[in-house]
């Protein structure tokens, strides 16, 4: 474990082992046709996008993927080499930041490529991935007129290199695989279409985490796995069915910095809502809703785990606190996980997003910078 001073006692710990096995895992799920391209946009989902990128790389991974420009040149500048796509839309002007630091971007717009080439510096050269909107309705090229326009422009420009071609499931996570059918042949249709004008790239790529997951035979040239790399299943419901194990990366502890005994009928937090029934143990613990741990948990029937054992949150989540009714006397430092295990106990990512009723990719989005990414990595440790 990395030492970090953490005078709060709050830290989310990253299991970078867990992160290890599960891009191991995909490796052998797909076998040697696909590569591995790990997402580590949005801080690599709250978990620390450069320690995370450096442990997927390790385990195999061979590209990155990130939203914006921005957390693809933090990559750079932490060092890491490996090609990197960002799929998001970059500013035209900006294209050539991105030529310069061998960062790919996505295209998908005829105007966009004409700005781009107006402001492009010299002999630099870009790499570009043509997106292709095949039922996200996100961002993308639909029409066959607007594709062999776009892939026209890019042939004929010499500063760009047509590197890939993607598109992007809106419901690979789901038992019902018809959407999913029509979005994968509407794109094997477009890729014929490339094929016609001579104009395959060598990337082909489709594959979310469900994608890989569930429909490994679909994936072509390169997997962009997300929530599964973090140990999370794309879809609650289908759990039981994964065809991997996956191994949660995230928790989030805390210690006890306050513990008292209140007399019966006094109040817990603000509103004075929450009442003691007779003698009870109250403990506080340092995180609030400031951290990302909203005031909704504790409405819901939110616990944390103290001892092995779970206990319950008490009136209102504050800023940066809140309190939790305790079985017993504990002392102050005791430790607190709010995500995480202890002994046979464990609150999963998943439970706080039921009670928030949302996905768990929200879960470790959501808990904030203020609380330190603190890496636990038993490969490293053992080699000390
Ligand atoms: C975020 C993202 C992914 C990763 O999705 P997961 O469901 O987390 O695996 C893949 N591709 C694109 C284009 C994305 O934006």
């Amino acid at each position: 474990m990395v030492a970090q001073r953490d005078s709060r006692d709050a830290r989310v710990e990253v299991h970078l082992d867990a992160i290890r096995q599960n891009v191991q895992a995909f490796g052998h799920h797909l076998g040697q046709q696909a590569g591995i391209m790990a997402v580590v946009k949005a801080n690599a989902y709250g978990h620390g996008a450069e320690a995370v990128a450096r442990t997927a790389i390790r385990a195999g991974a061979s590209w990155l993927g990130v939203a914006f420009l921005g957390e693809a040149l933090a990559l750079r500048k932490a060092g890491i080499q490996v090609p990197i796509l960002v799929f998001g839309r970059v500013s035209p002007e900006d294209a050539w930041l991105a030529a310069k630091h061998h960062i790919s971007l996505t295209v998908f717009q005829q105007e966009w490529l004409h700005q781009a080439q107006q402001c492009q510096p010299g002999d630099v050269g870009l790499d570009v991935h043509l997106k292709l909107d095949t039922g996200m309705g996100r961002i993308g090229v639909c029409e066959q007129a607007d594709m062999q326009t776009l892939v026209q422009a890019i042939q004929t420009a010499d500063c760009f290199r047509l590197q890939g071609v993607y598109t992007h499931f809106a419901t690979a996570d789901e038992s019902d695989s018809n959407y999913f059918r029509m979005q994968y042949d509407r794109f094997k249709k477009m890729l014929g279409w490339l094929q016609t004008w001579e104009a395959l790239p060598d990337v082909i790529h489709c594959a979310n985490s469900a994608t890989a997951l569930y429909f490994p035979g679909n994936v072509h040239q390169l997997a962009r796995i997300g929530i599964a790399m973090y140990g999370l299943a794309p879809a609650a419901d289908r759990k039981s069915d994964l065809p991997i194990p996956l191994h949660p990366a995230f928790s989030l502890q805390s210690r006890l910095i306050h513990v008292k005994q209140l007399d019966g009928g006094e109040a817990v937090s603000y509103g004075a809502e929450y009442i003691t029934k007779g003698k009870e143990w109250i403990g506080t613990v340092p995180i609030g809703y400031a951290d990302g741990w909203l005031r909704k948990i504790a409405e819901n029937g939110g616990e944390v785990l103290v001892d092995g054992e779970r206990v319950p949150i008490v009136g209102k989540i504050c800023m940066d606190f809140f309190m939790v009714r305790l079985p017993a006397e504990k002392n102050v430092g005791t430790r607190v996980t709010l995500i995480g295990r202890q002994a046979d106990a464990c609150i999963e990512v998943d439970e706080i997003a039921r009670m928030l009723a949302t996905i768990n990719y929200e879960i470790p989005c959501m808990i904030q910078d203020r609380i330190p990414r603190i890496y636990n990595d038993a490969e490293k440790n053992a080699a000390f």
